[in-house]
């Protein structure tokens, strides 16, 4: 039994030195505004999972109004999510994930980040794949205004 989940998430740019992507500090001339520590690839991931297990969504679990989350490393909301997904009886099978922007570069980064997932999904490096693309200076995140990321998830049954 497998099943599939999707995610999107978007967090503007605002003051700050550095942006929190896949559990990654990022040295950048912006932040990333956000009531966590908003990062948005793992926010994606979070609702990817969640969804292929029909419990909702992130905001439903982890909501912004709960002062409890404020500042709060995203890596801890991931391994909550995994841990409902695993007390339900699934797996991550795999996943694939795009970052969209046009600043920082990625890539040099990737495979920390797929290091530090692979830890808390609790599965291989193989199973999570992070690309990143820019629009070509169109739209919003090809402004510099933010960041967004898509994340697609394959569960399987334990
Ligand atoms: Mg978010």
């Amino acid at each position: 039994m497998i099943r599939i989940g999707q995610g999107f998430d978007v967090h503007a740019f605002g003051e700050g030195d550095h942006i929190t992507l896949g559990g990654v500090n990022i040295p950048h001339d912006r932040g990333l505004v956000a009531h966590s520590d908003g990062d948005v690839l793992i926010h994606a991931l979070c609702d990817a999972l969640l969804g292929a297990v029909a419990l909702g969504d992130i905001g439903r679990h982890f909501p912004d109004s709960d002062d409890q989350y404020r500042g709060i490393d995203s890596r801890q909301l991931l391994r909550h999510v995994i841990d409902l997904l695993r007390s339900a009886g699934w797996r991550l099978g795999n996943a694939d994930l795009t970052v969209v922007t046009q600043s920082p570069r990625v890539s040099p980064h990737v495979s920390a980040m797929v290091e530090l997932l692979a830890a808390d999904c609790d599965c291989l490096p193989k199973q999570i794949n992070i690309k990143a693309t820019t629009t070509e200076r169109l739209g919003f995140t090809g402004r510099g205004e933010g960041i967004a990321c898509y994340a697609v998830v394959l569960v399987v049954a334990v």
